[in-house]
């Protein structure tokens, strides 16, 4: 017997999430009711995942759920903010208890991680999606911008990145590589740990920082074109996984971690008085972070490497339209 839409969202939504006492009315009316605390800001974001586009259509349902809810705490992450609600709207072909049972699976217990409650959401037919919205606390009017980067500032970046373009790669029989490295280099790519704890120690530290989605030297450009600036990254700095240095040549590995996407690490900036600060904190996190570069005062990026000058990155990274 197949369920009603009312009886899925019951199965699968109400009831399995977390209660928060900030939440005075969850999932089952026409909208949620919060509370903002006193004090604090409401930090808003919301992405699409497309069948196809952003995922495969045999992608394990699980790790869909995971991602979908990552890439977004990602962006909290990015501004430091701490999850607090979730929203969640599915367009599903027809309903597969058997799917909707492992994409919730994953979805719930990284909002459970986190202390997030999914409070609402939407449920359609139609070609699959997934569209989440995270809503986030920041003390009032806080938040890590991308505009604060100033002359001086070291340019940091959590974590290793490569991983998750190299995953894709072996996910489409591009590229072998050992069984080990594989696990590693898929996990990566399915199922990326937003840095959210990191986020949160840095937010008294930072002048600026941006989420690693589209690839570092794009995304960091977003960050230098914000805040008026220009940079220079330390190309044999760049903080590479074991499996990555192992599959690829030096140069290979360098564009990788230019321009692959789907990383989710942190890149950010810092004054060279923070930087003491910034690697204590991150390391009680159990986050590795690397200063790969500086920011100066004339526009533009530049790489130590003159065989990587040049914005030839610029349209490695990717872009939908
Ligand atoms: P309405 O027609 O009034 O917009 P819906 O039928 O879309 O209400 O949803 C009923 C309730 O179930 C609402 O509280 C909504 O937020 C919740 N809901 C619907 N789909 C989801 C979902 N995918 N995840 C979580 N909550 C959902
Ligand atoms: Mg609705």
């Amino acid at each position: 017997m197949t369920l009603s839409e009312f009886e899925l969202i019951d199965k699968y939504f109400r009831g399995r999430c977390l209660d928060r006492s900030d939440v005075d009315l969850g999932i089952g009316d026409d909208c949620a009711v919060l509370s903002v605390p006193p004090g604090m800001s409401l930090a808003v974001s919301m992405d699409t995942l497309v069948s196809g586009v952003h995922f495969l259509p045999d992608c394990e349902p699980s790790a869909l759920g995971h991602k979908a809810l990552a890439v977004n705490l990602s962006d909290l992450a990015a501004m430091g903010a701490t999850p607090a609600w979730i929203t969640l709207s599915l367009t599903l072909p027809g309903i597969d208890e058997m799917w909707l049972e492992g994409f919730t699976g994953g979805f719930l217990s990284l909002a459970g991680e986190h202390g997030a409650a999914l409070v609402g959401g939407d449920l359609s037919r139609g070609p699959m999606s997934v569209t989440v919205q995270v809503h986030g606390l920041l003390p009032a009017r806080g938040g890590m911008r991308r505009d604060g980067a100033r002359p001086g500032d070291a340019i940091w970046l959590t974590g290793t990145v490569g991983d998750a373009g190299l995953g894709l790669e072996i996910l489409r029989g591009r590229r072998e590589v050992g069984v080990e490295a594989s696990t590693y280099l898929l996990q990566r790519l399915e199922r990326p740990t937003p840095r959210v704890l990191a986020g949160r120690a840095l937010l008294t530290r930072a002048h600026a920082a941006i989420d690693v989605s589209d690839g570092l030297a794009q995304d960091l450009c977003h960050m230098l074109r914000a805040s008026g600036v220009g940079g220079c990254l330390f190309v044999d700095d760049l903080p590479l996984s074991t499996s990555v240095a192992e599959a690829l040549s030096p140069e290979q590995a360098r564009r990788m971690a230019l321009t692959a996407g789907d990383d989710y690490e942190l890149c950010f900036t810092c004054p060279q008085e923070n930087v003491r600060g910034v690697r204590r904190q991150l390391a009680d996190c159990g986050v590795r972070v690397t200063n790969i570069g500086t920011i100066e005062s004339e526009p533009g990026l530049r790489m130590t490497d003159d065989t990587l000058s040049g914005d030839w990155w610029s349209t490695a990274g990717y872009r939908h339209f």
